[in-house]
């Protein structure tokens, strides 16, 4: 079993740490706002006051935190003097990843191993430990954090060195930002021909049009349900990510660049703290539909 100081307990953070504790791990969490340690704490884990004390004796330090500067200053002002040699550093955030190949760069410097491993699968998935888990780092470093990842994860895949997870994960946010872009117009089209809107979403899950954006957020835009889940200020962070990240490779992507504007529009909108499904309103404001 090992100490685990974990720094970020959001909405992925929280149910993660929890299940590491639940696992048997010494967790000690830490969040900026001190309150969501609450629930760490009543699961069997531990509160810490300040990023160095959750550090402090840890085997394993865990990040899960919103972007790259948030990232960079835990990291560089609670993690990299304070950490023992050795440690193992798991990055959850989705950030950029030239930043997490640099970070990586700076904690081998300090004697530390560093993996960005950045999740999908949304809160269901961190709730339920059913993760989606894209890990860039080292041989070695993998298999000592394996165990570790497939508490929180079902699906945990080396997909190369330092920042390559945080590549896949940004072709991840590409795709499910189209995705749900595409049903929502696909409602907005059904419920202007007055479709039958139950029956329709379950024949479309069923064949080629199905996917886990159809199963989990067609019936939450419906209903006008936005409560992240996954914030839209968050999907725009990740857009931006995919933006840089192709412009370095030289690579376009069309139907990214529009998707990206109308997460931006969606934000613009003052729909930045909704669930990402609430792109469904910018749909509907494009069609007249929404004040
Ligand atoms: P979130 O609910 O905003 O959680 C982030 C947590 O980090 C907050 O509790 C925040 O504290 C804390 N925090 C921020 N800066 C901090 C600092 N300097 N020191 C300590 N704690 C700090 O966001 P989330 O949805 O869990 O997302 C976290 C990461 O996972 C993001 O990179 C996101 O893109 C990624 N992700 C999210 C989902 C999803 O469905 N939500 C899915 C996959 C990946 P406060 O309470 O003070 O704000």
């Amino acid at each position: 079993m090992s100490t685990i100081g974990f720094i970020g307990l959001g909405i992925m953070g929280g149910p993660m740490a929890r299940h590491l504790a639940a696992a048997g791990h010494d967790v000690v969490g830490f969040n900026r706002s001190p309150e969501k340690t609450r629930a760490l704490v009543n699961a069997g884990g531990r509160a810490a006051g300040s990023v160095a004390e959750a550090v402090a004796g840890a085997d394993v330090v865990a990040l899960m935190l919103p972007d790259s500067p948030d990232v960079e200053s835990v990291l560089t002002d609670g993690v990299l003097g304070t950490a023992e040699p050795g440690t193992l550093v798991i990055d959850f955030s989705t950030i950029r990843p030239d930043v997490a190949r640099d970070l990586a760069g700076q904690a081998a410097e300090h004697g530390l191993r560093m993996l960005d491993a950045p999740v999908s699968g949304g809160q269901g998935g961190a709730e339920n430990a059913t993760l989606s888990i894209m890990v860039g780092g080292a041989d070695a470093d993998v298999d000592a954090a394996r165990p570790l990842l497939e508490v929180v994860g079902k699906t945990v895949v080396h997909v190369g060195p330092a920042g390559a997870g945080q590549t896949v994960k940004a072709a991840n946010q590409l795709i499910v930002a189209g995705n749900i872009a595409l049903v929502a117009e696909a409602l907005t089209f059904l419920q202007a021909h007055g479709a039958d809107l139950p029956a329709a979403v379950e024949v479309l899950g069923g064949g080629l049009a199905g996917s886990a954006v159809l199963d989990q957020k067609a019936q939450k835009m419906l209903d006008g349900d936005f409560a992240p889940g996954f914030r839209v200020d968050l999907h725009h962070k990740d857009m931006q990510i995919v933006t840089s990240a192709a412009a370095q490779a030289g690579v376009v992507t069309p139907l990214g660049a529009l998707v990206a504007q109308l997460v931006a529009a969606t934000r613009s909108a003052g729909d930045g703290g909704l669930d990402h499904s609430a792109l469904f309103r910018t749909i509907a404001r494009l069609n007249g539909d929404l004040s």
